[in-house]
């Protein structure tokens, strides 16, 4: 039996066959770069977003660095966000020409905290960055009770939470900015590169619009010093298709993700992943952990079976980031999450037989 680690599948059946013929009917209308295809995209899915403005960008980490910008983000400024984010998150921070400060995340739900937040705070943090971490989203009505208390900006991270809720609200919906990866992975995936930022600002909007398409504001005439990261049309189109599916995207990765979290209770020492109260989770991924986790790793691999490791080196152990001086034992519950994490297969379209493979390996290693 081989389980890859994700697959595209035809989940809801028949929406390849729907994508081939939006393509189809995308590459007839020739209009490849900005065209229709990606304002309607736009526009989808700030509807169902329920923002106002969405613009499409080139990809997640764009999103991230034109959020920034956007927002006034740069030299001087310092960037609180989690240590155990995925690189890009702190990258784009670094990009603008910011100081990222790695902040330790809770240990239980994996995203930043109130406490940690405030503890990190001084007078040169400008802006949070919360990230939805593994789809779960991270508790935005404190984050930005905080935020707005102390005249911080908030941009969240969603490239791994599209649809994801907390208190009723879409992750993606609280910060001034906020950006989303389309990468073909993701819960809302192209088939290629793409990201967007939402925001209720029109005077952000305005900006990204013109920032996306090297700061053009009419044809040839420029405003500010942009940038090429423009969402292509055939990936609006895919994404269109997709996005009419989400819901059913993710109802079936929280189907799967109940089904280990019942299957694998109390096995070995596993560790489960735990929802916050009130916070929702799309599980973009299904991460365990064990103090064996190359073993299992191993032993799983062998059967045929991959997982993943999300993140096996936290950013601050990086050599691209010795800059910030950070050493080992620095972030205990980073490193900590970095050492012992393991992600599983988990996504829509896979089998009953799949999983159960899964979860009767998981019990022999154990056993
Ligand atoms: C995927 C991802 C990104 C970057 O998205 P790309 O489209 O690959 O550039 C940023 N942050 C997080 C948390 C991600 O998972």
């Amino acid at each position: 039996m081989h389980v890859p680690f994700f697959e595209l599948r035809d989940f809801p059946e028949g929406i390849e066959t729907a994508i081939q013929e939006k393509v189809a009917f995308t590459l007839a209308e020739k209009r490849f770069v900005l065209g229709p295809a990606v304002s309607a995209f736009e526009d989808e899915f700030a509807r169902y977003q329920n923002v106002p403005h969405v613009v499409g960008v080139g990809n997640g980490y764009d999103a991230l660095v034109l959020s920034l910008k956007a927002l006034g983000v740069g030299k001087g400024d310092k960037v609180l966000l989690p240590g155990n984010t995925y690189i890009a998150t702190i990258n784009a921070v670094q990009q603008v020409g910011a100081m990222p400060v790695l902040v330790e995340p809770d240990p239980e739900s994996y995203n930043l905290t109130a406490s940690g937040i405030a503890r990190a705070i001084d007078k040169d943090v400008k802006a949070i960055l919360p990230v939805h971490l593994y789809g779960q989203a991270c508790d935005m009505e404190t984050i930005m009770g905080i935020a707005n208390q102390v005249g911080l900006l908030v941009v969240e991270d969603c490239a791994q939470a599209h649809g994801a809720e907390v208190g009723g609200k879409k992750a993606g919906t609280f910060g001034q900015a906020n950006a989303f990866s389309f990468y073909p992975t993701k819960n809302l995936g192209a088939y290629g590169d793409a990201g967007g930022v939402t925001t209720h600002s029109e005077q952000v909007a305005d900006f990204l619009r013109k920032y996306r398409n090297y700061g053009q504001s009419e044809r040839y005439y420029y405003d500010v010093v942009g940038v090429n990261s423009r969402l292509d049309s055939l990936q609006a189109a895919i994404l269109s298709v997709k996005l009419a599916h989400l819901d059913a995207l993710n109802t079936e990765r929280q189907r799967l993700a109940k089904i280990y979290l019942q299957e694998l209770q109390r096995v070995g020492d596993l560790v489960l992943p735990a929802t916050q109260a009130g916070c929702g989770h799309v599980y973009h991924l299904f991460v365990v952990r064990t103090q064996r986790r190359y073993a299992l790793q191993q032993y799983l691999q062998a059967k045929g079976i991959t997982t993943l490791i999300h993140y096996p080196v936290p950013a601050h152990l990086q050599p691209s980031y010795a800059h910030l001086g950070l050493k080992a034992g620095d972030l205990p519950i980073t490193e900590e999450l970095a050492n012992t994490s393991l992600s599983l297969p988990l996504f829509p379209g896979m089998t009953e037989q799949e999983q159960t493979a899964v979860v009767e390996a998981i019990r022999q290693f154990f056993a």
